[in-house]
């Protein structure tokens, strides 16, 4: 029998990911992902998984971010009992990024509780924190470029995307049909990791890509970052950058150091105010000191050397430690999750700092619709942050070039420039603009089957 995929999560959206891979021997689960945003797509989290958990064979994770894993645990709760596949640092990572979220869960339910406003009562958390150790404790590592059987006709392999450490994009062969999966796709240049690998000049059944920047092209950030910086510290302001506690913070790490060391921008206190941030810019660490592949050359050189090594940075750990800040003598700069400010520390030091004009907040990554940041990125003249509305009197800047994911020429350029052939091409992770445009230049290069998924629905490979 033939494989049909079913699209549960990042349909016509840039979030949930989750692909379901069904013959009538095997049901692979590609990404686990969690649905963030407006509380329409948070909302779909307490849907029903469309079959028994506990009827799924296996689970592939292309990386660690929680769109694509935050609801492992959700499906281990549920029943599911099988091994979830993954690379070494998407697993370590991963470790971090799941028990954070457990804890966030636990705390809101918390929190519903003691407002008395949830429709269950008592209120329950989407997943607990043992939730999260045993969806851990089923975490298979699996190298890349390597081929890994799951069952007697399927298997996958993963290689490296160069979104954030661990990331893949994944072949994966069920029934002697061949699926490409992008999961993320990072960019050609990065300033920690390798580029992605190109996709094997083989023909694939159907590929399955992402459409985030499916209708851009990545502007260079240029002396965006070193020129806000010195606006700000000139005014004696706050640099306040709500960042991914995955990637982002190591790359903004990299350019402020170079930034500092080339005396573009003065030598000013750098705060990375995120324990998680913490955790993981350990794991980039680590992967640098075991001189891993997945670091690009120029960082390979000198293993040894910590890339992220400024002698103005502190890390913060503790929440009076974070708190502490409210306190700074400005000028300074602040990094601190989440990205898109929906969240994490940032939120408090957002509330003190957007009023004053002397401060500025930078965005770096890609702001989905419903979030705070997405509200700054627009132009908002309040934002609403513990039941009140703060006004933004704050500059608000937009650093296009610190994303990673491809844009739209780094796409096609992946996908079509390496031989690879396809059969059919299912477009997802895009809000519908993003995914309708990349739709539209991929069918001038493809004269096959291109879809836009809608989330639900179901076809045969
Ligand atoms: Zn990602």
């Amino acid at each position: 029998m033939s494989p049909t995929i079913s699209f549960i999560g990042a349909a016509q959206t840039v979030t949930g990911s989750k692909f379901l891979v069904s013959t009538d021997q095997v049901q692979i689960l590609v990404d686990c992902g969690m649905f963030q945003g407006i509380k329409e797509l948070r909302l779909q989290n307490w849907q029903p998984f469309p079959i028994n958990p506990s009827q799924l064979d296996a689970i592939v994770i292309t990386h660690a971010h929680l769109d694509h894993c935050g609801y492992l645990p959700r499906l281990v709760r549920q029943g599911f009992n099988g091994k979830i596949y993954l690379t070494e640092y998407t697993a370590a990572l991963a470790k971090i990024i799941l028990r954070d979220s457990a804890k966030i869960q636990m705390e809101d339910a918390e929190f519903a509780q003691a407002k008395g406003f949830s429709k269950h009562n008592p209120p329950l958390p989407l997943y607990t924190d043992d939730d999260a150790e045993e969806a851990i404790k089923s975490f298979v590592e699996v190298d890349f470029r390597t081929d890994f059987a799951i069952s007697a006709d399927s298997s996958v392999k993963f290689l490296p995307s160069g979104h954030i450490l661990g990331a893949a994009f994944i072949e994966l062969t069920v029934a002697g049909k061949k699926l490409l999966f992008s999961g993320d796709l990072g960019r050609p240049v990065h300033p920690v990791l390798a580029a992605p690998d190109s996709i094997p000049p083989i023909k694939y059944d159907a590929v399955i890509v992402e459409s985030t920047y499916g209708d851009r092209i990545h502007e260079d950030s240029g002396s965006i970052l070193a020129d806000t910086i010195n606006r700000t510290i000139a005014r004696g302001g706050t640099v306040l950058i709500p960042a991914f506690a995955v990637d982002r913070t190591e790359v903004l790490l990299m350019q402020l150091k170079e930034l500092v060391e080339s005396k573009e921008i003065p030598t000013v206190p750098i705060f990375v105010d995120s324990p998680m941030a913490s955790a993981a810019l350990d794991c980039y660490r680590s992967a640098i000191a075991e001189d891993s592949p997945e670091i690009n050359a120029e960082v390979r050189v000198d293993p040894s050397h910590d890339i992220f090594a400024l002698a103005n940075l502190h890390e913060t750990q503790s929440v009076s430690d974070s708190k502490a800040l409210n306190q700074l003598k400005r000028p300074a700069i602040i990094i601190a999750a989440s990205g898109m400010a929906t969240g994490g520390r940032v939120v408090h030091h957002l509330a003190r700092l957007l009023p004053d004009s002397a401060n500025t907040v930078i965005l770096v990554g890609f702001q989905a619709p419903g979030t705070r940041g997405r509200s700054l990125l627009e132009g908002a003249p309040t934002v609403k942050m513990h039941g009140i509305h703060v006004a933004v009197g704050a500059e608000v800047v937009y650093l296009p070039g610190l994303s990673v994911h491809a844009d739209q020429t780094e796409l096609l350029s992946w996908l079509f420039d390496t031989g690879a052939s396809y059969e059919q091409m299912f477009i997802v992770h895009g809000e519908v603009p993003a995914a309708t445009k990349f739709a539209e230049l991929i069918q001038a290069k493809f004269p096959g089957k291109v879809t836009i998924p809608a989330q639900g629905e179901t076809f045969n490979v």
